[in-house]
């Protein structure tokens, strides 16, 4: 095996190195990676999810920050001809634009500081993903898969399931990494929809109506979307103006934005 120096886990970069290989093993299970599949891997760290993943024969391309992982990367993988690294950023790296005859399809145990902006940057470029795996904060997760009028739903797990699938997988304790953070942690897979079940006709205004709804989650439609929409106009929605937030499914919520996309400007807030 290619001996690599030994590297210190920077806590800036997120860097919690998985070790068990038990988990690791589930990991590469639920995966399932395939030969002739395109994967790209979000903060390969020293290789732990890496080398299995390139064991399958798929392609795979790593997008690695810290500058000093690059060469025990390189060490480790760079005789592969499947291996591709991208040194850099993956908040602003452009997934897209690797996408070729197949989709990709995007793993990672993520810097969990990045976790949520890093989610919105892919599901951005959601049309050329085919699934997404990743390790989070398992109370993330729980916030992610939440179904609706639960204790964990909210703005995270709304925005998500507008344009994913949303399974969460298994629960993977802190001794699993070195060094073990302080909460457990979790898989969770996102499927893209072929076609958004509910469509919004501007997903920033549903973004707006979520976040509204939820800043006081124990407060009442009525309420909380005051200065959205009057009662008269979530009521013409099929929704009672009573109900807390919690209480709205995804289509709700679409519908209440796209009232609010037709009325908006000065008239947002009008009834018909
Ligand atoms: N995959 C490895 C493992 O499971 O052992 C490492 C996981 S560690 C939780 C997160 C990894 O993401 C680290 O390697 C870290 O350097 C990298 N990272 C942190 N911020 C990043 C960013 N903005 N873009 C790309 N990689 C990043």
């Amino acid at each position: 095996m290619t001996q690599f120096a030994p590297h210190r886990a920077r806590k800036r970069f997120g860097q919690n190195f998985l070790h068990d290989p038990g988990v690791i093993d589930r990991i590469h299970r639920a995966i399932a990676p395939r030969e002739g599949q395109h994967l790209v891997e979000i903060g390969p760290g020293q290789g732990a999810i890496t080398q299995g993943l390139l064991a399958s024969g798929a392609r795979l391309e790593v997008v690695e920050l810290d500058n000093d992982l690059h060469p025990i990367l390189l060490a480790r993988f760079g005789h592969l001809p499947n291996f591709t690294l991208h040194k850099g950023d993956a908040l602003k790296f452009d997934f897209a634009s690797l996408a070729d005859d197949q989709p990709l399809r995007v793993v990672g145990n993520l810097p969990y500081n990045i976790s949520t902006p890093l989610m919105f940057h892919l599901l951005k470029q959601s049309a050329q993903i085919a699934d997404m795996h990743f390790m989070l904060q398992k109370e993330v997760v729980q916030r992610l898969a939440a179904p609706v009028g639960g204790n964990h739903y909210g703005r995270l797990g709304i925005m998500v399931q507008y344009y994913c699938q949303v399974e969460h997988l298994f629960d993977v304790g802190p001794g699993a990494f070195s060094p073990a953070p302080k909460v457990d942690s979790a898989i969770v897979r996102l499927t893209p929809h072929a076609e958004l079940p509910h469509r919004a006709e501007n997903p920033g205004i549903l973004e707006q109506v979520v976040r509204e709804a939820f800043n006081q989650r124990r407060k009442t439609l009525r309420n909380t979307l005051r200065p959205l929409l009057d009662a008269d106009s979530i009521a013409a929605e099929g929704l009672d103006p009573g109900l807390r937030p919690e209480q709205v499914d995804l289509a709700g919520f679409v519908r209440l934005a796209n009232r609010l996309a037709r009325h908006s400007g000065a008239s947002a807030t009008q009834k018909d």
